[in-house]
């Protein structure tokens, strides 16, 4: 069984390391947006396909693909739900759920929406979004003395006011109440990433009594199998070997 693992998450390293050891011959593919990533079990190949077409020609090396990207991952998702019916090559995509809602959360459906509130909110905004969305964010926040957390610094100039700190999760509850206590934070900016690496910073808003926004997750791919944790994506595995 060779098995394309599209990853980039912690969820995608886990099936690797779980089925590895199984004899399953794992590929993971990780987009090559993060300096340093942290890197999974088994072979990995790094950088995009070249969208649907690409993804097509290299499905040629694999008999599966579970699709277990970051669930914000839109572009990644929609070309294997495109690809791989093409190439008769089953599909799996693993999403780790998301977060319950909590009745102090707003939630909106864009980036731009999650600004606009959260300059509606408070002055000193954390923003944890992601280095690729924080131009999003300029024309709402750009006089806001906004917090931006991120893995790698992004491209972009960022505004004078705007303060950039880089690291990576798992976090802990006791860091997110330093960091945000020391700058302040008076609402936090998120998507609905779900999982646990994350978790504290929506802890940490609770007991700091500030408000959170969610970017509420995109649709996940039509027609396609899903399942929400890896436990249930090695079983489909094992289905196929
Ligand atoms: P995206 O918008 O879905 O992807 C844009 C393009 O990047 C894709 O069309 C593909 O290029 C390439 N790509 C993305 N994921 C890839 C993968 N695993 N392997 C090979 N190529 C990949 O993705 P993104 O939101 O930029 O995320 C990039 C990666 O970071 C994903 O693997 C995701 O799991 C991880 N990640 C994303 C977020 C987030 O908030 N978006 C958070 C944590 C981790 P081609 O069309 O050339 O194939």
């Amino acid at each position: 069984m060779r098995l394309l693992l599209l990853g980039g998450t912690s969820e995608a390293r886990e099936l690797a390391a779980r089925l590895v050891p199984d004899g399953v011959d794992v590929t993971s593919s990780l987009a090559g947006r993060v300096a340093r990533p942290r890197l999974p079990v088994g072979t990995v190949r790094i950088g995009g396909f070249g969208g649907v077409e690409g993804l097509r020609a290299a499905l040629a090396d694999y008999d599966a693909v579970v699709d277990a990207t970051h669930p914000f991952a839109l572009g990644m998702t929609a070309n294997a739900a495109a690809a791989c019916p093409l190439e008769s090559v089953p599909l799996l995509r693993l999403e780790r759920p998301g977060w319950d809602p909590d009745p102090a959360w707003l939630y909106v459906d864009t980036h731009e929406d999650a600004a606009v509130l959260a300059a509606t909110l408070g002055e000193r905004p954390f923003l944890t979004v992601g280095r690729q969305e924080l131009a999003r964010f300029v024309p709402a926040l750009g006089k806001h003395r906004v917090l931006a957390r991120v893995v790698d610094p992004p491209e972009l100039s960022l505004p004078e006011r705007w303060e950039l700190v880089t690291s990576r999760g798992p976090y802990t509850l006791a860091g997110e109440l330093t960091l945000m206590r020391r700058h302040g934070s008076d609402v936090v900016v998120t998507k609905d990433s779900g999982g646990t690496y994350t978790w504290p910073k929506m802890r940490a808003a609770a007991e700091l009594g500030i408000p959170v926004v969610v970017v509420r997750r995109p649709p996940g791919p039509a027609g396609v199998p899903t399942v929400h944790d890896v436990d249930d994506a090695v079983a489909w595995v094992r289905e196929r070997t």
